[in-house]
């Protein structure tokens, strides 16, 4: 594999055309990462902008990497779902979340991710019922989210209705940003439509991004489905997106990504403020 100069390899970088040694050599990191349980699960919570409570977490994942520190998923999902490692890894990510949930004093949702490429691996029923067994934790408390990047197959699709049924929440994520957003929102009964930082980070400055918004907020109305803003940084875009009608609200002004410890002692807080 070719090597940094510190002699390890390099992660995943969109921008370069990885060797096959390379992306090999970052797959077996990845296989030991599982077997070492080197992952960990961040929780961001997200607020009810209803009830001006918590609504739940999004679990996060994370590499904390013997020597590299903390690896974002960006830099390592990819190659996850290229070399099959997401079925496993998923399977760990559903189970640890729900384990986690269940722990909780509140009766809190969490929000876990789904990548697309787990269907094809896995049977995404299966997977997702054992860690609801596994845990005892409630299918209401669950939602996944599934961005709109890949094509849902028909299988993929009863995987979900069944969850649905179960009552499994199920979120369109990154909404806006695909290229088939509306065909997505045709192809299922989603609960609830993640509308994509993008456009909240845009929406004080460009008329655009708040008609898009907004538009978003009527369209997701009209089909009964929620939506959560993502990526809310600053208190007036709270109070537009507020005045605006979403459901839920999740950034960095509410809160940050955190380590399961932090979490409990966040929702402490909260609880005896
Ligand atoms: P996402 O699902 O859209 O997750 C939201 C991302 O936005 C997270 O980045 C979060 O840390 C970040 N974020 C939240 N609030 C703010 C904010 O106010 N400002 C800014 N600038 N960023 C904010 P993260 O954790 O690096 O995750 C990136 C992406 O990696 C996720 O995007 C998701 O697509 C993927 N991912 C993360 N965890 C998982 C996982 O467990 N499974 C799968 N399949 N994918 C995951
Ligand atoms: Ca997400
Ligand atoms: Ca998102
Ligand atoms: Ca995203």
């Amino acid at each position: 594999a070719k090597s940094d100069p510190d002699g390890s390899y390099r992660f995943y970088d969109p921008n370069i055309q990885d060797s096959r040694a390379e992306r090999r050599a970052l797959e077996e990191a990845l296989r030991s990462a599982l077997d070492k349980r080197e992952f960990e699960l961040f929780y961001q919570p997200i607020l009810d902008l209803g009830t001006n409570r918590m609504w739940g977490c999004e679990a996060l994942v994370r590499w904390k990497h013997a020597t590299k520190g903390m690896i974002p998923p960006l830099q390592f999902i990819p190659t996850a779902e290229e070399s099959g490692l997401i079925g496993p890894i998923g399977d760990w990510i559903l189970e640890e979340a729900c384990a986690t949930a269940m722990t909780w004093n509140l009766p809190l949702k969490v929000a876990v991710n789904l990548s697309p490429v787990q269907f094809k691996r896995r049977d995404v029923y299966a997977s997702v019922t054992k860690a609801l067994t596994l845990s005892g934790l409630p299918a209401q408390r669950l939602v996944l989210e599934i961005t709109e990047s890949v094509k849902l197959t028909e299988e993929a699709t009863a995987s979900l209705r069944r969850l649905k049924t179960l009552g499994v929440g199920i979120s369109l994520d990154d909404f806006g940003t695909g290229y088939a957003s509306m065909s997505y929102l045709r192809s299922f009964p989603f609960d609830k439509i993640k509308i994509d930082q993008s456009f909240v980070r845009g929406m004080m400055e460009s008329s655009g991004s708040r008609a898009i918004i907004k538009a978003t907020i009527g369209l997701a109305n009209d089909l009964r489905m929620s939506t959560t803003a993502e990526g809310v940084e600053t208190q007036e875009q709270l109070n537009a997106l507020r005045v605006a009608g979403a459901s839920q609200a999740q950034g960095y002004l509410i809160a940050k990504p955190m380590p399961r410890e932090a979490l409990e002692a966040f929702m402490t807080e909260i609880q005896n403020p």
